[in-house]
C-alpha cells in the first residue's frame, strides 16, 4: 500500500537477548500516536513526558514478542496484521501519523521460524494492537496465522468482553475464528504456560490482563503488555489512562514492582519506545524506569 509502504521504518525493529537459556527477540510493529489521557494534571504529565507535541500527541512503539526455550516457540502479542493488508489500510486511515516498520511476520522470516513451528501465542489482554495478527486474510477470508500454537489469554477477557458479541468486530472475527477452531485458552491464574514461561493475571488495562514471565537458568525477564504505556508510570503509578481501573491498574504495579524489582528482572512493555528493554529501579521517594 503506498502510502505506508513510503512510511515503513527504516529504523531497526529487532532487539534480541538472552535471559539465562532463553532466547528473548522484541520486534516492533510500528509508532502509535497516543493522546495521553492519564488522569494526572496537564502540567505534570508534560513535564513527565517531554516528547509531547503541541497537541499533546505522543509517539509510542508497539511491539511483539518472541521467546524460544527448550522445544517452546513462544509469540506474545502478535500485534498487528500485516502492513499493506486490507485491516493495516483501514487502520491506518484511521490512525493519522501510524507509521509501520517491515513487521512481525517478515522478522519471524528473518528469524527463519516458520508460523506452523509456533507452538503459543500468549495475548496479554484482548485491545486490537496485541491480537489482530493471529489472523491474515487470504482470498479474501481470514486463516489462522499460527495453525499449531494454543492461544492463550485472561478468561475476563473473552467471556466477559461484550465486543465479542458484535460479529462485525476484530475480536469477533480473529479471535472468535481461534475460538470456533477450538484453539482457545483461557486462564484466570497464574499459570507456567511451557517450562519457564508463566502467565500472570495483571488486571487494570482490561479485566483479564496479565503479564508474560520468563525464567530461565537464575534470570527473570516479565513482558508487560499495557500494565505501562510509557515510562513515566512507572514513577507515577497512580497515572492511568480513562477507561482503565485504576485501583486494580495500581495493585497489579505494586505487586510486579515487589517482584521484579528487587531480583533486577529485564523488562519491557508493548508501548515502550524501542528497543523497549529496561528495568525498574528504586529511587528515594519510589521507583523509576531505567532503559537498557
Ligand atoms: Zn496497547
Amino acid at each position: 500500500m503506498a502510502q505506508l509502504s513510503s512510511n515503513h521504518s527504516t529504523e531497526e525493529h529487532v532487539s534480541a537477548r538472552r535471559i539465562g537459556e532463553a532466547d528473548v527477540v522484541l520486534i516492533s510493529e510500528g509508532i502509535l500516536p497516543w493522546p495521553p489521557d492519564l488522569q494526572a494534571p496537564e502540567k505534570e504529565w508534560r513535564t513527565a513526558i517531554p516528547e509531547a507535541d503541541e497537541h499533546g500527541v505522543v509517539p509510542l512503539g508497539v511491539h511483539t514478542g518472541l521467546v524460544r526455550l527448550g522445544s517452546a516457540t513462544v509469540l506474545i502479542d502478535p500485534g498487528y496484521d500485516d502492513p499493506g493488508s486490507p485491516w493495516d489500510e483501514r487502520f491506518a486511515a484511521e490512525t493519522p501519523g501510524l507509521r509501520r516498520t517491515p513487521g512481525l511476520a517478515a522478522a519471524l522470516s528473518g528469524l527463519e521460524v516458520s508460523p506452523d513451528n509456533v507452538t503459543h501465542v500468549l495475548i496479554t489482554h484482548a485491545h486490537g494492537d496485541h491480537y489482530c495478527g493471529v489472523t491474515r486474510q487470504e482470498n479474501g477470508r481470514l486463516v489462522v496465522r499460527y495453525p499449531n500454537a494454543r492461544h492463550v489469554l485472561g478468561r475476563q477477557d473473552w467471556e466477559g468482553n461484550p465486543e465479542r458479541h458484535d460479529p462485525g468486530s476484530d475480536i469477533a472475527q480473529r479471535l472468535g475464528l481461534i475460538d470456533r477452531l477450538g484453539m482457545l485458552d483461557l486462564v484466570d491464574a497464574e499459570t507456567e504456560v511451557v517450562p519457564g514461561v508463566a502467565m500472570i493475571p495483571a488486571p487494570g488495562e482490561t479485566a483479564g490482563h496479565s503479564i508474560i514471565r520468563v525464567r530461565s537458568g537464575g534470570s527473570n525477564f516479565y513482558y508487560l503488555g499495557d500494565l505501562y504505556h510509557h515510562s513515566c508510570e512507572v514513577e507515577h503509578p497512580g497515572w492511568v489512562s480513562a477507561g482503565r481501573d485504576p485501583v486494580a491498574m495500581q495493585t497489579s504495579r505494586a505487586r510486579l514492582t515487589a517482584e521484579a524489582a528487587p531480583s533486577g528482572a529485564v523488562l519491557a512493555f508493548t508501548h515502550e519506545r524501542f528497543p523497549p528493554w529496561g528495568r525498574i529501579v528504586p529511587t528515594d521517594s519510589g521507583h523509576r524506569w531505567e532503559r537498557g
